[in-house]
């Protein structure tokens, strides 16, 4: 299946219409997501009414725009007005959506078609897609492996070419890991680039909502969509989009000539990184490197309290954020002897474990008594993590490093050790809690399991456009990425 830019050419000089491409959606998730289980639901009727509509519009000359017409695969955590929005959990199983989110809304503006319910670890908590309550997504290049997580399903989805693209959210690498794992690009962009209206909260000051590609054009056309001031979101930045299509297209290998690119000592001596990820990323660094890039050593010394950060403010988020699943507003309600037993037996059935454990950690750091010591510190933390980054960028214009320290792993392999799950977000996590905005490229298969591996770059706060053209000249430097044999 062909990605955004693609299709949207072959749309304009009619080599495929809309209803073409919903049925080649169709056809793929028959053939090979009994397989893959990516999608939670896809509606074929809806997608093909959709489909007749938009070639409508065009014969008419009234497209939308000139990508009315493409599918774009939804996140099961972003709502679309008159489907159901379970984030992959029984307690919100069946629950419709009376609105659309933004980036919803942003994409239908434009004709895209929002095409299924994507599955994801059950309320974004996870790195591996294990924890959905529904069903278990395997990774289109081995499915005995994950696709990553949480947005596990649009990553397998996109990486097995069953949608041209896809939207994700990224609280602590959700967006970024899996496309990792996948082979396919996942950007999350600066905090408040895209609105969260729409999309449940996890983590309210840590939630994006990006695109997961199999390109970096194509996710330069998706963020310039879905991006913009919102009213109903108050934490969306009021400022019009760069032109990050335009910067993606003026990209050429040269631009490496006048790039500083820091390498983060801290990210390059990590315990626990494979020994076919460090080489996959140096030989990034060396083809940089030829390419004319300085290349600066930096530091971002606090790295190494990242994670248990954000294991302190992300579960005190969500410990807030979920209160709200008690069965009587939204949702499956066990019915029992009065209300608060009825809350106890409703969200005991409702919530997967990984959920409650969260709930159970983030309510403890809350607490007082030990607020101070947990919550208040971890947010003292995250400032001297975000000036660590404001630090390395005066001494270079992007950052490189890996996106995870391994190869998807294997079913089971990681899924009961939370600690070690946890882990495996080194690379990705501190730029959530720094706000800044990343992007993973692949950039080879590995040398023992053949499996994908991305590398990061990573750019200050509203330098997307810098990113996205950094990212695309990289793309360029490494040539075309296989898709999966039999995708
Ligand atoms: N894997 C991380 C977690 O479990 C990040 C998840 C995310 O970005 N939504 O919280």
């Amino acid at each position: 299946m062909m990605g955004i830019a693609e299709a949207a050419a072959a749309l304009k000089n009619g080599a495929i219409t809309s209803a073409g491409l919903v049925e080649q959606v169709i056809a793929n998730v028959a053939a090979q997501d009994g397989v893959i289980k990516a999608f939670l639901k896809l509606d074929a009727e809806k997608l093909r009414k959709l489909a007749a509509e938009s070639d409508a519009r065009r014969a008419a000359g009234k497209a939308l725009s000139e990508y009315d017409g493409i599918p774009v695969g939804i996140k099961d955590c972003i709502v679309t007005e008159g489907e159901t929005c379970a984030c992959a959990s029984k307690i919100l199983e069946n629950v419709v959506s009376p609105y659309d989110s933004t980036a919803v809304a942003k994409l239908k503006a434009m004709g895209f078609i929002p095409t299924g319910r994507l599955n994801m670890d059950e309320f974004a908590m996870g790195s591996s897609c294990e924890n959905s309550a529904f069903q278990k997504t395997a990774n289109p290049w081995d499915v005995s492996r994950v696709p990553g997580g949480s947005s596990g399903g649009s990553a397998a989805a996109v990486g097995a070419r069953l949608v041209p693209a896809a939207l994700g959210s990224d609280t602590g690498g959700s967006i970024r890991q899996p496309a990792s794992f996948c082979g396919i690009v996942g950007l999350k962009p600066t905090y408040g680039r895209v609105s969260r209206y729409g999309l449940v909260a996890f983590a309210s000051s840590l939630d994006q909502i990006g695109p997961m590609t199999t390109s970096v054009e194509d996710a330069a056309i998706i963020l310039q969509a879905i991006t913009g001031e919102d009213k109903m979101d108050s934490t969306c930045l009021p400022m019009a989009a760069d032109d990050f299509v335009g910067a993606v297209r003026a990209a050429s290998v040269e631009d490496f000539k006048s790039l500083k690119v820091g390498l983060p000592a801290e990210y390059f001596n990590a315990e626990g990184m494979s020994k076919e990820v460090k080489a996959a990323i140096d030989k990034a660094v060396e083809m940089i490197k030829a390419a004319g890039a300085e290349i600066v050593p930096v530091s971002l010394p606090h790295t190494k309290y990242a994670v248990a950060v954000y294991y302190i403010i992300a579960t005190a988020e969500a410990s807030a954020n979920l209160a709200r699943f008690d069965g009587i507003r939204y949702g499956a309600r066990q019915e029992a002897k009065d209300l608060v037993a009825s809350y106890f037996a409703s969200r005991g059935a409702g919530f997967g474990d990984e959920v409650k454990r969260r709930i159970l950690l983030g309510t403890y750091v809350l607490s007082s008594g030990y607020y101070d010591a947990y919550y208040l510190r971890a947010q003292k933390v995250r400032t001297l993590i975000r000036q660590d980054f404001e630090e390395a960028f005066k001494k270079c214009d992007i950052l490189l490093t890996p996106v995870a320290p391994n190869v998807a792993f294997k079913f089971g392999e990681k899924s009961t050790n939370p600690l070690e799950m946890y882990l495996s977000d080194i690379f990705t996590i501190a730029l959530n809690l720094a706000g800044n905005c990343g992007i993973s490229v692949p950039a080879a298969l590995g040398s023992e399991s053949s499996m994908p591996i991305g590398v990061q770059f990573i750019a200050p706060a509203l330098a997307e456009a810098k990113l996205l053209k950094t990212a695309r000249a990289f793309e360029m430097l490494r040539g075309d990425f296989p898709a999966p044999a039999g995708c």
